[in-house]
């Protein structure tokens, strides 16, 4: 085993749905998958919905979808259920309620009943005195009796951790190594809210106990309020699990974190950080899934390819790199195209068929089976096939007159390579890479042309396009007939340019 964990873990991806499922989450999502996989351990994910005002059923949906579309599949969960059910936290409301209390009765937790005006007040006077804002701690001075007796009058409290005023407190991440800070700089955080609802310090802390959690692999957003929640499984007396805190993604330019605005703007250009825009705009799962494990990831200084095998395999915590990553989308680009070519050619026309149909076209399969091997070297994205091989579906094509005129070369020019052309070809009984691109380079050497510039026009005449995949091999698939009469149409064209 690559790695320092040898025993079974217990891993849990514990995502907020409030918006949508973007690069981090995938990778946070991928990084525990793999370490439960490679130690035979189990992966669940719990929903953490506490916060009901920013909860979005929508966003929940997406992230499964974007899990499920990437393979990482989990044994415990929401959906399938497991032996800590319930997966969504709002459904463990009762749960943190009764540790809440617990801490509460341990003397490591009070409630407070200070209102959000008295507290505006308290911030801005600290302020004022440039202090760091904290809770003042007023409510912690109430006796238990008092609190209770305001408690069950309804006034509205919310609970706080009692976090030791003095001393420090040392935490160990598995990255960083150990980190001391001082508990007078930690905050008598909020455990639970007005509402009842636990806030994530608590809730997590409890779940992760309770479900048996052996390591948090988690965002580096978690690294400041990361002694607090060590402070509260130490006032439970549990073992803390292991420590991950994963880097932050930066923008491509490596200037800070992404925005909303970057991100928005990056779906303008065509690119997206979401897991379902990548995608539809028709990368390969295989692709996302080896571009996001290598940002903070890697084997070593050469090896750029891994399967999800590969990475279960292979995948090693000791090598995470703490620093953050730019996402750079031309290695997305480069990874996907290295996944593309691996594909075997049915399974490529498979994922390639839905982007045809969606742009139009009306797919023959055996067509297809052909037309994969030539579009497989030379696309990118899924998105790239109906672009770059849609006129293999055309009845007609229709290529605009100007696209006739070779380079450099006049319209008579051009009429003559090509009405040349098409008495050589006719000729042959078949028209093919083996049969034809010998005796049309011999024709451009007759003609003192270049061999691209005939080749040019007969690949305009024949597939209306400019850019195509190999010109013999595709005037094979649209076969001899529809090649001769698309060549003789172009010569129509060109000689009317002539007159
Ligand atoms: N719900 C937290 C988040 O989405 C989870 C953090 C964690 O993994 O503990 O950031």
């Amino acid at each position: 085993m690559p790695n320092s964990f040898k025993k079974p873990v217990r891993v849990r991806f514990a995502p907020s749905p409030t918006g949508r499922t973007h690069l981090g989450s995938g990778r946070t999502a991928l990084y525990n998958y793999l370490i439960a996989r490679q130690t035979g351990g189990q992966f669940i994910l719990r929903i953490e919905d506490t916060d009901r005002k920013r909860y979005n059923a929508e966003s929940e949906q997406e992230l499964i979808d974007s899990l499920h579309w990437l393979g990482i599949e989990w044994d415990e969960g929401p959906d399938i259920g497991g032996p800590h059910a319930p997966y969504h936290q709002s459904k463990r409301k009762e749960i943190y309620q009764q540790h809440a209390t617990q801490l509460i009765e341990m003397g490591h937790a009070y409630y407070c009943f200070c209102t959000p005006e008295r507290l505006a007040r308290v911030r801005q006077e600290q302020q004022k005195r440039k202090e760091a804002s904290q809770y003042d701690g007023t409510c912690r001075l109430l006796s238990k009796d008092e609190a209770a007796q305001r408690v069950s009058s309804g006034e509205s409290h919310v609970i706080r951790f009692k976090t030791p005023t003095d001393g420090t407190i040392t935490v160990r991440d598995h990255l960083r190594g150990e980190i001391t800070v001082e508990n007078k700089n930690i905050d008598d955080y909020i455990i639970v809210k007005s509402d009842g609802l636990a806030l994530y310090h608590l809730a997590a802390m409890v779940d992760d106990h309770l479900m048996g959690i052996t390591h948090v692999i988690r965002g580096s957003e978690w690294l400041p309020t990361f002694p607090l929640h060590a402070h509260i499984i130490r006032a439970f007396g549990w073992q803390e699990p292991d420590w991950i805190h994963l880097s932050v993604f930066l923008k491509p330019s490596g200037k800070g974190k992404m925005s909303k605005r970057d991100s928005a703007q990056l779906i303008k250009d065509g690119k997206s950080i979401f897991l379902t825009d990548l995608r539809s705009l028709g990368y390969l799962p295989e692709g996302v899934l080896n571009w996001t494990a290598l940002m903070g990831w890697s084997l070593d200084d050469h090896t750029e390819f891994f399967t999800l095998d590969d990475l279960v395999n292979k995948f090693d915590l000791d090598r995470l790199n703490p620093s953050p990553a730019a996402i750079n989308f031309s290695k997305l680009d480069h990874f996907n195209g290295l996944h593309m070519r691996s594909l075997s050619i049915t399974d490529l026309a498979e994922r390639i068929k839905p982007y045809f149909l969606e742009a139009g076209y009306e797919v023959n399969d055996d067509k297809l089976l052909k037309v994969t091997p030539l579009l497989q070297p030379r696309i990118i994205t899924l998105e790239d096939a109906p672009e770059m091989g849609g006129f293999f579906f055309e009845e007609e094509v229709h290529p605009g007159p100007e696209s006739l005129v070779g380079k450099k070369m006049t319209p008579a020019e051009s009429a003559e390579a090509v009405q040349r052309a098409f008495q050589i070809l006719t000729e042959l009984p078949e028209v093919n890479h083996e049969t034809a691109e010998e005796p049309m380079r011999a024709l451009a050497e007759e003609l003192g042309l270049k061999a691209g510039q005939l080749f040019g026009i007969l690949r305009a005449a024949v597939t209306g396009r400019t850019v195509s995949p190999p010109l013999f091999e595709t005037m094979e698939i649209i076969g001899r007939e529809t090649v001769l009469e698309r060549i003789r149409k172009a010569q129509e064209t060109l000689a009317e340019m002539v007159d």
